[in-house]
């Protein structure tokens, strides 16, 4: 539940009605925001998505100062303005130290952040919040390779949104998959005999990575690390879900941190 109260904030000749709110929510970015101001992007559990001012956050004496930090979980409290809400305090639950401390780490972790920032609506979406929650706590305490990680957060992710595709059997003639070919105009699986002409300009996955696939979404991010794959299929893996996640979330085809994970490929 959001808790909330009013209080009355007196600005020229006039007296609003100022909403306050309390939440959880990681954050997701930040950026400068005039001298010594902060806008501040949060994922929250009541809020979802919504972008804050933290005033005077860049100076040192600030009770902010050092705290509004992407990846970290804060317990916040913002007052609503008509047009600008602005974070009242903040006390920060847990930062991931460790994902700051490799770039492989802090890249997959910034996707994954990047991912949930363009792909949502100012709502409530619990369930996204929780993937990102536990996708960023397994970076930090490397329960498996940042790479393995963020395959699974995509799958989890748009499993969750319902925006899944069959792995097992074809869409069009239902006979069970081995080769998938992924038609980007529909979004969904198709074997070589449906996908036909189509196949030119569909994404083709080997049967070998449709397992590797099919474990992902069936297994909890404890049980991932045992997956072998050589870095030719990882690319390509990588190449194919991130083609599923742009054909259903056209906001996510041209991520800034992709060129980050391209320079580790
Ligand atoms: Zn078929």
């Amino acid at each position: 539940m959001v808790s909330s109260g009013f209080y009355l904030i007196y600005k020229g000749d006039n007296f609003f009605d100022m909403k306050l709110l309390k939440d959880r929510g990681i954050i997701l970015k930040t950026e400068k925001s005039g001298e010594t101001s902060l806008k501040v992007r949060l994922f929250a559990r009541d809020s979802g998505r919504i972008l804050v001012t933290a005033k005077g956050a860049r100076k040192p004496e600030s009770p902010f100062f050092g705290l509004l930090t992407p990846f970290s979980v804060v317990d916040f409290e913002i007052a609503y303005s008509p047009y600008n809400p602005f974070l009242r305090s903040v006390s920060r639950m847990e930062y991931f130290p460790k994902i700051n401390q490799d770039t492989e780490k802090i890249v997959y972790a910034s996707m994954l952040l990047e991912i949930v920032d363009k792909t949502g609506m100012p709502h409530e979406d619990i369930e996204t919040l929780r993937l990102l929650y536990k996708g960023l706590r397994g970076i930090n305490t490397s329960i498996s390779s940042p790479e393995k990680i963020h395959w699974w957060f995509i799958i989890h992710f748009l499993k969750n949104h319902g925006v899944w595709p069959n792995f097992e059997t074809c869409t069009e003639c239902q006979k069970p998959l081995t080769i998938a070919i992924l038609l980007p105009d529909s979004g969904g699986l198709f074997c070589q005999d449906c996908a036909g002409n189509s196949q030119s300009h569909g994404l083709i996955l080997s049967s070998e990575l449709r397992r590797i696939i099919v474990f992902l979404e069936n297994n909890p991010l404890e049980k991932i690390s045992a997956i072998k794959i050589n870095k030719q299929g990882a690319v390509t893996l990588t190449c194919w879900l991130w083609k599923l996640l742009s054909t259903h979330y056209e906001s996510t085809t041209f991520l800034n941190t992709k060129k980050a994970v391209e320079r580790l490929l």
